[in-house]
């Protein structure tokens, strides 16, 4: 195996640090002053070295347990929300109280699934961002969980941040967790559990390595981190799982030494445009196509057009984001159409050059233009 680190780092500019509520708390989910403390030190020192930074930081359901005296991590909606809310208070004044000794400006920024699902929003966080980036400001992100109800979730901040860093356009992703690293199998387990130092591709042996979480704190556990590395990964961003508790672990990192697991970034990523209809958006409904279709999509590359579709699911309008189904129920695809679902229910199956004659109108030949469509 060919690789060597330091080819893919030497030259990052921009990270996007996660770090998971064991990196900051005890395993009784009271906040760990001195952990806290350590991180604070190393991203302001990171930050000196002229990286800029986004800081993804869980903790603050955690956070508000200890002040609410929940002995474990509440279960029900309500409680979760309570316990973020004032958590989530109790966690940004400690960092800004952190920061400010090192002479760094911070800013809290809250999202849910529905501020990335939509394109505008989207946009509109990543100008909030690079501004925020360019005063040399540290965002410091977490998930809306105070307001979130399960549909709007993103469920885990790992999968946030990976998203994050596709909408940052960042050049590394580091994920700290309570483990050093992806291993084959759990370690928390199976004591002869070995750790994967590089990921070369996510395939499904790596899926299958990746476990649940045991920890009292933790949400995601491994499955989720493999998650974000995909996405990640295949937005051309190299991602890094260490371990928080590793003693400068940051400054290691950007070092080069070999600590963590490293997800090789896809040589060939996806298209910029196209990464926020993969990973961020929403769909409203679907599509469903013959063979024939999917044959055009997935191996040529091409648009789909109406003689294709055989049946449509769902209420949507022109320009929304929809998936695209084969016939055994298998999402293939999604992307941005052309034409609504009422007007596609009257152009299924239909040449490209019967378009006008069935609606009056033909403002495009294709129903998703290959530039607005991605094959999953
Ligand atoms: P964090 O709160 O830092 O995000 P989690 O507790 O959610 O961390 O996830 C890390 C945990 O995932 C590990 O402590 C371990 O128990 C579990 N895990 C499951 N499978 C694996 C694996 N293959 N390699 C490493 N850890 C694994």
């Amino acid at each position: 195996m060919n690789y060597n680190r330091q080819d893919y780092l030497k030259n990052v500019k921009r990270v996007v640090i996660k770090v998971g509520s064991s990196g900051i708390t005890h395993s009784n989910g009271l906040i760990n002053f001195n952990k806290m403390e350590h991180l604070c030190q190393q991203i302001a020192d990171i930050h000196n070295r002229g990286i800029e930074i986004i800081f993804v930081s869980s903790g603050a359901i955690g956070a508000g347990m200890g002040k609410l005296m929940f002995k474990e991590r509440p279960r029900t909606i309500p409680e979760k929300q309570a316990a973020a809310a004032v958590g989530q208070g109790i966690l940004i004044h400690l960092y800004e109280k952190m920061f400010s000794e090192y002479g760094i400006t911070i800013a809290q920024i809250l999202l849910t699934r529905e501020d990335m699902g939509s394109k505008n929003r989207y946009l509109n966080g990543r100008f909030a961002l690079s501004a925020l980036i360019e005063k040399n400001v540290i965002p410091i992100i977490n998930e809306n969980d105070a307001i979130s109800v399960e549909e709007i979730k993103f469920g885990d901040n790992d999968n946030l941040s990976a998203l994050v860093a596709c909408m940052v356009e960042a050049d590394l992703l580091i994920i700290l967790s309570d483990i050093d690293g992806l291993y084959d199998k759990n370690p928390s387990l199976f004591t002869d559990a070995s750790i994967i130092n590089f990921v070369d591709k996510i395939d499904k042996s790596i899926e299958e390595f990746a476990g649940g979480t045991l920890s009292n704190v933790g949400t995601g556990g491994m499955i989720t981190k493999i998650r974000a590395a995909r996405v990640s990964t295949s937005s051309g961003i190299p991602m890094i799982i260490a371990k928080s508790d590793e003693p400068y672990v940051l400054d290691k990192i950007l070092s080069f030494n070999d600590l963590g697991t490293f997800f090789k970034p896809k040589i060939v990523p996806l298209k910029k445009e196209k990464r926020w209809i993969a990973f961020a958006s929403k769909a409203n409904g679907s599509i469903l196509i013959d063979d024939g279709a999917k044959n055009a999509l997935t191996e040529h590359h091409k648009s789909l057009l109406p003689s294709g579709i055989l049946n449509i699911s769902g209420n949507f309008s022109h320009r929304d984001v929809v998936n695209i189904i084969d016939t055994k129920n298998k999402i293939i695809a999604r992307g941005i159409t052309n034409y609504s679902s009422s007007d596609l229910e009257k152009i299924k199956g239909i040449k490209t050059g019967d378009i006008e004659k069935v609606l009056g109108i033909k403002n495009y030949n294709e129903v998703i233009h290959c530039d607005n469509l991605v094959i999953i």
